[in-house]
């Protein structure tokens, strides 16, 4: 089974995220830690995308499609996968159906968490009071709300694309993270 966990920055998807890879085996693909990863071993990549990150801009299709074709062709990812922060764009979600179909896969679900943009904020802010040193660099609050902006103009597009595909499952992502977390789980034990 391949899920897509979708929703803004600061919605909960990592965490969601996480507990399916643990309850279910299917592996987290967060694009987000895939980029940071690469940015900290000072790659070529990571270093042609550092600033761009840093300014909450998005990184160019081609080089995401890429990056998710070649991870998801990996051993952890034989029983399934959970994708967190890919795709991003409509493009990016077209680009994504046509490699899969040519590797005799699918999408099975998009678990949409629904979130109030004011709550996001404050909850953001407090991330970024807590994380202290270790925080991301694209944490501020300028960022955040340019990330805000790049969703709601980039990102939140796609969701009519999986509409038309059945694919949608929304779930209050502002209820506690075990309410979240049961909710999914409703979903992917009917199966
Ligand atoms: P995230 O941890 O998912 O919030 O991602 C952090 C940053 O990485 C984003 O603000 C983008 O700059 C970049 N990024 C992550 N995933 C993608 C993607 N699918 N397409 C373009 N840029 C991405």
């Amino acid at each position: 089974m391949n899920l897509i966990i979708f929703g803004p920055p600061g919605a909960g998807k990592g965490t969601q995220a996480g507990l399916i890879e643990l309850n279910y085996g299917l592996k987290q693909l967060s694009t987000g830690d895939m980029l940071r990863t690469e940015i900290a071993s000072e790659s070529e990549l990571g270093l042609k995308v550092k600033d761009l990150i840093a300014a909450g801009h998005l990184v160019s299709d081609d080089i995401m499609v890429d990056m998710i074709a070649h991870r998801i062709e990996q051993e952890d990812c034989k029983k399934g996968f959970i994708l967190d922060g890919f795709p991003r764009t409509v493009a990016q979600a077209k680009a994504l159906d046509h490699m899969l179909a040519s590797k005799g896969k699918k999408i099975d679900h998009v678990i949409v968490l629904v979130v109030d943009e004011t709550a996001l904020m404050k909850r953001i802010q407090s991330r970024i009071a807590q994380s202290g040193e270790n925080a991301r660099a694209d944490d501020t609050e300028d960022v955040l709300k340019n990330r805000l902006q790049v969703y709601n103009e980039q990102t939140a597009p796609i969701l009519p694309y999986y509409d038309l595909k059945n694919l949608l499952y929304k779930i209050d992502g502002m209820q506690p993270i075990e309410v979240v977390s049961s909710e999914i789980d409703s979903l992917l034990e009917q199966r």
